[in-house]
């Protein structure tokens, strides 16, 4: 049986999601230990609790340790069902990251699904709608499935109550991808939207980021939404290159200045385009399970996360993986995965 030490380096819900991804694509059972261990509400939270519940489901799998609090599971799927699926995560947890725990599954399953998730849409530290369906998706894509993700409300931290649906038609194997190369920088905007919230914390927040990315007013859009249940505000910075988009996300927050969100946002943005790779810090972690499920891949981007070089621990666990992420210089990384992959 398959053991992990769920604080183990970045110790956080990461290490379940990955662990439960890998468990429904390979078949093998595993158990986890210590979960979230050094965080201040240690073990599982509602958004881990509905992905444990969620992966469960899709694997029929056996669980046991599956309650809020819980600091060990075990996990044991016995195949992967397609279909139509709705969960509801209850706070604002984040609907993006419980997909995360059973999209690849769902994406090399026998049939085609449709998700619906309800809980946040838009959360500080995980990624919001607007990168998982300009940035993610697409490149998932480009892997086999077809996977098409509508916001049909919006659900901002602490609030909540956001809901979105993903159709997904799965492919018998996924392809290698490789994002070596950024190419040419296209275009560069940025979107703020607001929810229940004064509109001119969005102009603020376009100024900041117009001026330090020397953006011209096409290309800035405020976005008023009246459909959330709660305040919120987000700040989006798109940069779309020959290769592929990324998004850089601001979330506005109480006591934090629209300038100063704005600020770090377009610090993200330029650290990236001055590094000249395709692949932001976020992205990178992301990337790792489907490419370990696809045979391989390979990526070069910014020094590596905690999450990204724990979540290539996470692989190890569940197949055979050669990956030693290596400095190119200038402060790009190259990632280049190679695992017997998965085919159904
Ligand atoms: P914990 O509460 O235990 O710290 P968690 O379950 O909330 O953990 P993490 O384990 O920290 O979540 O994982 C967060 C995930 O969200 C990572 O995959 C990371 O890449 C992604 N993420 C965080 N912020 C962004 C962002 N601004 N844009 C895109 N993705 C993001």
């Amino acid at each position: 049986m398959i053991t992990i030490n769920g604080s183990y380096g970045e110790g956080g819900g990461q290490i379940l999601r990955s662990a439960l991804a890998l468990s429904l694509v390979t078949g093998k059972p595993f158990r986890i230990e210590k979960i979230r261990a050094g965080r201040k509400k240690p073990g599982l939270m509602r958004q881990h609790l509905t992905a444990v519940n969620a992966a469960a489901e899709v694997g029929a799998a056996r669980v046991s340790g599956n309650a809020i609090g819980s600091q060990a599971f075990a996990f044991a799927p016995q195949t992967i069902r397609c279909g139509r699926f709705h969960w509801s995560i209850g706070t604002a947890g984040s609907c993006t990251l419980v997909l995360q725990t059973i999209l690849p599954a769902l994406i090399i399953a026998g049939g085609p699904s449709q998700i619906v998730l309800e809980g946040g849409t838009h959360n500080p530290f995980a990624p919001p709608f607007d990168f998982l369906a300009r940035v993610f998706l697409p490149l998932l894509a480009r892997m086999g499935p077809r996977i098409v993700a509508e916001l049909e409300r919006p659900g901002f931290f602490p609030a909540g109550g956001g809901r979105m649906r993903i159709t997904i038609d799965p492919a018998a194997s996924l392809n290698r991808l490789e994002l070596k190369n950024r190419g040419p920088v296209r275009r560069q905007s940025a979107r703020a939207i607001i929810a229940n919230l004064n509109p001119g914390i969005a102009r603020r927040e376009l100024k900041v980021v117009a001026k330090a990315l020397g953006l011209a007013s096409a290309d800035l859009q405020t976005i008023c939404i009246d459909n959330a249940p709660g305040p919120g505000n987000v700040l989006f910075i798109d940069i779309e290159s020959e290769t592929l988009t990324e998004v850089f996300t601001g979330f506005g927050q109480r006591g934090v200045s629209a300038e100063t969100v704005a600020a770090r946002a377009a610090g993200q943005a330029r650290d990236y385009l001055a590094a000249a790779v395709p692949v932001g810090r976020y992205l990178a972690d992301q990337l790792l399970v489907p490419m370990a499920i696809a045979g391989g891949g390979a990526f070069v981007t910014l020094p590596p996360s905690r999450h990204t070089l724990t979540n290539i621990d996470i692989i190890r666990h569940f197949m055979a993986l050669s990956c030693e992420p290596r400095e190119t210089g200038d402060g790009a990384w190259e990632i280049d995965l190679c695992t017997e992959g998965v085919n159904r």
